[in-house]
């Protein structure tokens, strides 16, 4: 099967002419249909779409130097822009709204050979922890389908944890990319905020926005960020910070990385199983030769109330433009034009964005935006002050990724607040802009995957990847694989 194997292995077992671009795309276009009865994973599934490209590759290869990533199957959040295919965003605001052009991201998969195969299910605009947001029903954990796969990009999640495609593109606001990749048993990357493009991404807040990668492997994901990260004319909160040879830093060295440990964040709220295997995770990287250094992060505790503070206003606003004129979904039957846009946004929308753009537009408007915009921003810098004077004391900070294992579908729908706890450990790097990688460290004794999460200063993607493969490779059975598989 194609995912016991790096994709750069597969790219190379196709360019070699051992199997071809159409077989292996057909095999995971037959695994996704396969699964989506049971996990659905994906909204939209484009046999014919990947069938063709993956020919083209095909023929292209007997002509041109192979790219990197020749033939190498993936799958796409449905927030992120792929001509020809719907972006729906988990919502029926945005219905089959296709969009005419493609997000920068996927020009430079679709340049550098890949083969998209599909679109995956999310939480409604990529707001929750869980999937359960989903107008389109509830993804389901491959290592338990009762559970869920985490949010918001648990289709993608769970198309990599199930074996149907190596890699797969989410967006991570304040832990979408992470958290499902702990509650499923895969890597996810968030980079740092501006090393990718968000052109082509739909906005939920921009400031804190970014598209990140889930695979099995540390070197897969190093090997995609490689091909979207840089500059992008279309997006001007992308820096012009060089991209390194993010394979290349795998090199396996550990000797001599310092490994920041915030004791007070494995304290109250977190699951004894998360809290032992992450420990174990830290035990492992002391015996590889690594220092571990106490660290404090003594605004951490403000990140939630930080975090639902600007992601609702910042929601609030970029969700204004879908009132039923421009895209997808208009509610019929409207006498005049503001019951249009009234009765469009109440149909369309579900409950869980809704209460974030009430949430929003409470926090921005006159005679609060002082005492709760205005705060939350002066708690956002001395967040990133934290940061700074932890990481002047050591390369990366171990943490939990998620404070528990998969919780039963139904589990938090009723109870907000605890869904939002959820995000207590990733929210931080969002808020700060710098990046995170969540790894599997095995399983609890329920069964269920445990991640712990490394967070760097900005651009420090190649010490991250690194350490990340170095546990890897030190804890290969830690790359268990989910009952539902392909
Ligand atoms: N779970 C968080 C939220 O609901 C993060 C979502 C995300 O990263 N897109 O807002």
């Amino acid at each position: 099967m194609i995912t016991s194997e790096t994709i750069t292995q597969t790219r190379d077992r196709i360019v070699t002419g051992e199997t071809n671009a159409r077989s292996v795309a057909e095999s995971a276009v037959g695994a996704a249909e396969k699964l989506n009865g049971s996990l659905n994973a994906f909204l939209e599934i484009d046999r014919q779409g990947a069938v063709t490209r993956a020919s083209e590759v095909d023929a292209q290869l007997k002509n041109d130097a192979a790219p990197v990533l020749a033939g190498v199957p993936i799958a796409i959040k449905d927030n992120i822009c792929v001509r020809g295919l719907q972006t729906s965003c988990g919502s029926k605001i945005l219905g089959d709204y296709h969009p005419p052009y493609n997000a920068t991201v996927i020009d430079r998969l679709l340049a550098a050979g890949a083969v998209i195969i599909g679109k995956t299910n999310c939480d409604e605009f990529a707001m929750g922890s869980s999937n359960e947001n989903s107008a389109f029903g509830t993804v389901k954990n491959p290592w338990d389908t009762a559970r869920v796969p985490g949010g918001s990009s648990g289709g993608s999640a769970a198309a990599v944890a199930a074996g149907i495609v190596p890699v797969a593109l989410g967006s991570d606001t304040g832990g979408s990319v992470r958290q499902p990749a702990s509650l499923c048993g895969v890597v996810g990357l968030k980079p740092t905020y501006g090393r990718n493009s968000r052109y082509g991404l739909v906005a939920f807040a921009s400031s804190l926005d970014q598209i990140g990668i889930f695979a099995r492997n540390v070197s897969d994901v190093a090997t995609v960020l490689g091909v979207i990260a840089g500059r992008d004319p279309h997006d001007a909160t992308t820096a012009d910070v060089p991209v390194p040879d993010y394979v290349a830093a795998l090199n396996g060295e550990i000797k001599g990385s310092r490994i920041g440990f915030p004791r007070a964040l494995f304290g109250r709220g977190l699951d004894a199983d998360v809290r032992a295997s992450v420990e174990g995770a830290v035990q492992t990287y002391r015996d590889l030769g690594a220092e571990i250094v106490e660290v404090d992060l003594p605004h951490a505790k403000y990140a939630i109330a930080v975090y639902y503070i600007i992601a609702t206003a910042e929601a609030s606003s970029n969700l204004a433009r879908f009132d039923g004129v421009r895209y997808g979904f208009r509610a019929e039957e409207a006498p005049e034009l503001r019951s249009m846009y009234r009765r469009t946004r109440e149909e369309g929308f579900g409950p869980e964005v809704k209460r974030r753009i009430m949430l929003g537009t409470y926090v921005l408007s006159a005679g609060y935006y002082e005492a709760y915009y205005h705060k939350a921003q002066q708690v956002r810098t001395l967040l990133k002050d934290d940061f700074r004077r932890a990481f002047a004391v050591c390369d990366a900070i171990i943490t939990p990724t998620s404070p528990t294992t998969a919780f039963m579908i139904g589990e938090k729908v009723n109870d907000p607040l605890a869904m939002y706890l959820n995000d207590i450990y990733t929210v931080t790097a969002n808020l700060a802009g710098i990046p995170g990688l969540s790894v599997p460290c095995g399983l609890s004794s329920a069964g269920l995957p445990v991640g712990f999460q490394l967070l760097g200063p900005y651009w420090s993607e190649p010490a991250l990847l690194r350490l990340g493969d170095v546990y890897q490779q030190a804890r290969p059975s830690s790359l268990a694989r989910p009952p539902v598989y392909a």
